[in-house]
């Protein structure tokens, strides 16, 4: 049921999923994001599963300021648990897909964080939709957060224009702050300008063991592991520290 032409239907959903909570939000081809470098390179070795009928990915993020390290700290309530800063984007994923199909008649998809459970690569897709940059760090770079924020993907059966993209690249004039900062030396030797050079197995490790040494406190009243993941080579980064414009 198409209520409203493609181009206003876009608007309509980037202020709909920035009026639920939403930091940034962007429209990116499920076309695009399957030829994406990741999942091509990916695909024979792990089938990603497409919902036939997806057409677009809408894009959400939100921000994960330095001074809010509890975003990261897992709830235990339930199962294996959840983090607020993801159940955060949970809920505004949530309300969109509920929105477009109760209201507008569009299938929704919401897509798992993890690429295991079903995910997909989530940076590609934001750098798709014109977020920002995958940056020297391995990591999305906005130019109003830089690489301190947190996505999540919806896709649906509405065919909606994607956002620009962006020529933003604040990587090349640089000393890479972010390279140094790493104390497991995940990022070896000079990136290319097509590769970041990055060593996840090492970055891995780290965050396992950060994990392991989380304390049992109580967030908010519920019981959480008070993890503090190493994120040097996030919060080193200059771009977006000013906080928004
Ligand atoms: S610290 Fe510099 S090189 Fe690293 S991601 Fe940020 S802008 Fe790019
Ligand atoms: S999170 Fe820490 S260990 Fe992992 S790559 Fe960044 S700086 Fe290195």
């Amino acid at each position: 049921m198409d209520i409203l032409p493609g181009a206003s239907l876009q608007e309509a959903v980037l202020s709909r999923a920035l009026s639920l909570g939403a930091d940034l939000a962007g429209i990116c081809r499920v076309e695009d994001l399957r030829r994406s470098p990741s999942h091509r390179a990916e695909e024979e070795k792990h089938p990603f599963h497409w919902p036939r009928e997806a057409r677009t990915v809408i894009v959400t993020a939100v921000s994960h300021p330095e001074d809010k390290p509890e975003m990261d700290w897992w709830l235990l309530r339930s199962g294996k648990g959840n983090t607020p800063g993801n159940e955060i984007l949970i809920r505004i994923v949530s309300r969109l897909s509920q929105w477009l199909s109760h209201d507008l008649g569009y299938a929704c998809f919401p897509i798992p964080y993890h690429i295991e459970r079903g995910g997909y690569y989530m940076k590609d897709a934001a750098v798709l939709a014109g977020l920002g940059c995958i940056g020297r760090n391995n990591l999305l770079v906005t130019p109003r957060y830089g690489p301190r924020v947190r996505l999540r993907l919806l896709l649906t059966s509405a065919d909606l224009p994607p956002t620009e993209g962006s020529s933003f690249d604040p990587c090349s004039r640089c000393s890479m702050p972010c390279r140094k900062a790493c104390p497991r030396q995940a990022f070896p030797g000079s990136p290319s300008r097509e590769r970041a050079g990055y060593e996840r197995i090492l970055c891995d490790r780290r965050m396992k063991e950060d994990e392991a040494s989380a304390e049992e406190i109580l967030l908010e009243g519920q019981a959480a592991r008070r993890v503090i993941y190493c994120r040097r080579c996030e919060l080193s980064c200059p771009v977006g520290k000013e906080g928004p414009g």
